[in-house]
């Protein structure tokens, strides 16, 4: 049976981007007959807060979505992190880093997909393990796995290509885990069979491809969507605040506006004035 899930980060107020994007997984997993997860990111401690987990309920509930299990919270899923994380590192596939984020952005020469592509600078060094970053060896990660393939439904099949990545942080300075392995553990976990959200993740989609091959976790199909975006052609973002305002869900929902119709408006394309479906999948 297909599944599919909607994730959202509790740090900020979701806007109609994020509203169109559970639609989609929403309306894939009722289509073919399928469950619709809710899977709630709040592992980024600095950020994540209770109230915005309330607002999103509320949001989703509001545009008629409804999912079909208890929403699952990644904080409670630390210890699979970590056992994920010992695993790898008894493999030999990460080392430690205690590089600042400006050390890295001036000896980087390159920029990857989520910024500038770690230089190797604590690879093969000793590097005190206690309160670092724990990144992966790409190269000899890739070595170990040997070619990969994945298949998006829209974009058609891919050969992985993490390398573009680098050597990703994996487990976090203050967490067991990263936006990569906490999401690729959570998708098997849940037994996602459809891996729904908006193209803007589709390069990550490599390295959790090369995750799941190192862990022997099963590996689903993903479907990466076209994105809503502003007349100047970029992506609706909270951190640009599209949460608030006319483009924010709540605020929409606290004016009396009628989220079912809002919904059925986006899944027939009729977009609000100022918004655009981004062309293309690269
Ligand atoms: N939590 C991520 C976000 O809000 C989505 C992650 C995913 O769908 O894999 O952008």
């Amino acid at each position: 049976m297909i599944r599919t899930r909607f994730a959202p980060s509790p740090n900020g107020p979701l806007h109609l981007g994020h509203a169109y994007a559970a639609i989609r997984a929403h309306d894939l997993a009722r289509t073919r007959g399928g469950q619709f997860l809710l899977r709630i990111e709040d592992i980024d401690g600095e950020r994540s807060r209770r109230e915005w987990i309330d607002e999103h309920l509320a949001d989703l509930a509001w545009l008629g979505l409804a999912w079909d299990a208890p929403p699952v919270f990644q904080s409670s899923r630390l210890d699979a992190y970590r056992e994920a994380g010992d695993g790898l590192k008894a493999a030999g596939l990460l080392y430690p880093c205690r590089c600042t984020r400006a050390e890295i952005a001036a000896a980087s020469t390159h920029a990857g997909p989520d910024g500038p592509i770690y230089p190797g600078t604590c690879r093969g060094r000793h590097v005190d393990p206690a309160g670092a970053a724990w990144r992966l060896d790409m190269a000899k990660a890739i070595e170990r796995a040997g070619p990969l393939e994945w298949t998006d439904e829209i974009a058609g099949p891919q050969a992985a290509r993490p390398e573009r990545f680098g050597d990703v942080v994996l487990l976090r300075k203050e967490l067991p885990a990263s936006y990569h392995l906490a999401a690729t553990l959570d998708d098997a976990a849940d037994g996602v069979t459809l891996v729904t959200r908006g193209m803007d993740l589709f390069a990550a989609s490599h390295v959790h491809r090369l995750l799941q091959a190192l862990l022997g976790l099963p590996v689903p199909v993903w479907h990466h969507h076209p994105l809503l975006v502003e007349a100047d052609g970029r992506k609706l973002a909270k951190r640009r605040g599209s949460g608030a305002g006319a483009f924010g869900l709540a605020d929409r929902r606290r004016a009396g506006g009628d989220g079912r119709a809002l919904a059925d408006a986006l899944r027939a394309g009729d977009l609000p004035a100022g918004i655009s479906l981004s062309q293309g999948l690269h």
